[in-house]
């Protein structure tokens, strides 16, 4: 149950004074649909209403409150023409100018002979101060109340300052003081006020600095939202970590056998990897770990190692693709090595139908196959295993581990191994997985080859294509990425399919099409076509079609480069570099290119360094974009900036983690109050399914 303290700002932003069903919606929009929500809802800017000089003193195009005696109304002689109040004090004089001014209300709110205080930017016209529509008119007895620093919120179209602000102020006045959460001494060191001081504060900044992300009011609030954040996480991993899991142990007979004939040797973090998989295997909690590793970092021999691991304890293993392609390719790598040492593996995808499938599935079931490998079909009802104990997600460059959790339900106490080509900043990961245990493949399989990166302007597109035509008959293979235009699968065809035309002139029918609107026949035909090296060139919509392992391409073109986040931009330019040959990437970027999207191109060119791309990216364009902001399943936070806040997260980690040691159901006065964070931050769902009271 929600505490009843906080009944009053979960009600709809209209149980607000002055908020009816349209500006309700106007906000909602905005904002959200709830008051608390207004209260999250921060200023961006500041405007100073403070200064208050006489006429003839104040400065030309300052915002000023000004206290004037009323002279004369001039309404407007016809239509177009400005209605005009002429004002004065002991000094000069002022007008005050009103486009479409009403008279009746201009003459109640402004009566000739009477004095008023009014607020507004001074222009001078000819030789004489005027303000346009003041912002502010009311009685001397009103000036304190409109000679103040007036926060500035974002807005939407649609809605005005003025019953936004009314609004906002309303909301924060209904907000109750709160037991405080936070540890006394901390908050001494932080010099943070209470949460309902800090609101407020937040609210009536003073000046600039107010508004900075480490002003005091707005970093106890961000902390806040982190606090409540880790907490849940905790809470929730506890919970996972105390239903008991299995202990897998192989005898490492298949592994060793599988290591023998393996053309190379694993890298040191590859069987620092396996260790700590196979450590978390034995032990009897449930497993979720994640691997991750860029692109061609050699994630896949892990998992099947880890997945040979299930298999020599007479159990099963399953991988899952995201994508009907990867899925084919895993099945592809992976089929040969394990039928080589006598393990057999079935593929499973949307494709296989009927009795075929019938088929396949069967031999999951008496257990006659030990590994599956498919697409999200190994979720459906008619899968089932044996013994299932290991699973492996590859989540590729996509990211959400939470969806996927339900595969390892098919499994009694499945083990869970993630993996992900994503690198992930560190204050993201912790954002968004709290103490996940992670493994991390940093060095690079024997024989890379560093990838040349070049940028250069759209302009130049024809030189490019010149050095194609050159690089061809020396036998390069090219990816050609079109980009994403508005997210909208139709622009982006439009474009691939302009291109694919275009050097389907210039390179005739070794010129291949692939796209998400394709079907997955035809898209197969198309990279097997590639592979096979009957296309030198492939022209591409979406990053998910080049996910494929081409050991023989060289060349990456990535059109519009600048409209690509860091981390795709850096998935793709893996795609070369596998072979023996010298490769390089083209980045071609449209033209004006703004100072950021420069800087990022930039750090594509000077470093290689998935994680250092990764932290640059968040550092230029801040967390909402990186991961590309709705699919990437991480945490959307409302005050909280992980750019800004970064450190804050890991002292946010560790409060959480003394928290639940000392109180582990929250059961103490400061737990209690903790609770109530949750509830404000709406993290119920923690409180209702993991904590007993
Ligand atoms: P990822 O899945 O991380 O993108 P892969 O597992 O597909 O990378 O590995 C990329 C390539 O590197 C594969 O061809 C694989 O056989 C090879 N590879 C993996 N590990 C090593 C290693 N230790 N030394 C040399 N090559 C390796
Ligand atoms: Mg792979």
């Amino acid at each position: 149950m929600r505490p009843d303290i906080l009944f009053s700002i979960f009600a709809p932003v209209t149980g607000l004074p002055g908020v009816g069903p349209k500006i309700g919606k106007l906000i909602e929009k905005l904002a959200g649909p709830g008051i608390v929500d207004l209260l999250w809802h921060l200023p961006s800017g500041l405007i100073d209403r403070r200064y208050a000089p006489k006429v003839m003193d104040a400065t030309e195009g300052a915002i000023a409150t000004l206290t004037v005696t009323v002279d004369k109304h001039s309404p407007s002689a016809r239509r177009g023409l400005p209605y005009r109040i002429r004002c004065r004090d002991e000094t000069g004089f002022l007008t005050l100018v009103f486009f479409n001014g009403r008279e009746e209300y201009l003459r109640k709110q402004l009566p000739e002979g009477e004095v008023r205080v009014v607020s507004g930017r001074l222009e001078r016209y000819r030789d004489e101060f005027q303000v346009t529509h003041p912002d502010h008119i009311g009685t001397v007895a009103e000036i304190e109340a409109i000679k103040t620093v007036e926060p500035v919120y974002p807005m939407t179209a649609g809605l005005t300052p003025k019953p936004l602000n009314r609004a906002i102020r309303a909301a924060v006045g209904m907000a109750p003081a709160l037991p405080e959460w936070n540890d006394g001494p901390w908050m001494a060191q932080k010099k943070w006020t209470g949460w309902h001081t800090a609101l407020q504060t937040a609210h009536t900044p003073q000046s600039e600095t107010d508004l900075l992300p480490d002003a005091p009011a707005r970093e106890r609030l961000a902390y806040d939202e982190l606090l409540a954040n880790q907490l849940a996480l905790l809470i929730v991993r506890g919970r996972q970590r105390k239903r008991t899991g299995r202990s897998v142990t192989g005898d490492g007979g298949l592994r060793r056998r599988l290591e023998e004939n393996l053309p190379f040797k694993l890298t040191g973090s590859q069987q620092m990897a396996l260790a700590e998989i196979s450590a978390d295997m034995k032990s009897n909690t449930r497993m979720l770990r994640l691997l991750q590793g860029d692109v061609g970092s050699g994630k896949t021999i892990v998992a099947l190692m880890s997945m040979l691991a299930a298999v020599e304890h007479g159990a099963q293993a399953a991988l899952m693709a995201p994508t009907e392609i990867l899925a084919r390719q895993h099945f592809a790598t992976i089929e040969p090595l394990a039928e080589a040492i006598g393990v057999s593996v079935v593929l499973i995808t949307g494709r296989d139908k009927g009795k075929k499938r019938e088929a396949l599935v069967d031999r999951l079931i008496t257990g006659e196959t030990a590994i599956a490998i498919g697409t999200h079909a190994l979720f459906q009802d008619d899968v089932q295993f044996k013994d299932l104990a290991f699973v492996v997600v590859d989540e590729q460059h996509r990211f959400g581990v939470h969806q996927r959790l339900a595969l390892a339900e098919k499994g009694a106490a499945a083990d869970i191994l993630v993996m992900t080509a994503t690198p992930i900043p560190r204050t993201l990961m912790m954002t968004a997985y709290g103490d996940l245990e992670t493994s991390r493949l940093t060095d690079k399989p024997a024989g890379r080859k560093p990838i040349e990166t070049r940028v250069l302007p759209l302009s130049r597109l024809e030189d490019v294509v010149d050095r194609l035509r050159g690089a061809i008959p020396a036998g390069a293979r090219i990816y050609w990425v079109c980009p994403l235009v508005d997210d909208s699968e139709v622009v982006d065809l439009a474009a691939a399919t302009e291109r694919h035309a275009a050097l389907a002139q210039r390179f005739g029918d070794r010129v291949g099409l692939v796209h998400g609107r394709l079907k997955a026949a035809e898209k197969d035909a198309v990279m097997t076509k590639f592979a096979a090296g009957d296309l030198d060139i492939l022209v591409a919509t979406t990053v998910i079609e080049v996910g494929v392992d081409v050991r023989e391409a060289t060349v990456m073109v990535i059109e519009q480069a600048e409209r690509f986040g860091l981390a795709q931009l850096h998935q793709l330019r893996g795609r070369v570099g596998r072979g023996e040959a010298k490769s390089s990437c083209l980045l071609l970027y449209g033209e004006p290119l703004t100072a950021t999207a420069r800087a990022r191109l930039k750090v594509m060119r000077d470093t290689d360094d998935g994680f250092v791309i990764a932290e640059e990216d968040l550092r230029l364009r801040g967390a909402g974009e990186v991961l590309g902001t709705r699919q990437s399943g991480l945490p959307q936070f409302r005050i909280a900036d992980l750019a800004a806040h970064a450190e804050l997260i890991a002292v946010a980690r560790d409060d959480a983690r003394v928290i639940l040691e000392r109180d582990p159901e929250l059961t103490s006065e400061r737990g209690k109050a903790l609770k109530t964070l949750l509830y404000l931050f709406e993290r119920d769902a923690v409180v209702k399914t993991a904590l007993s009271g």
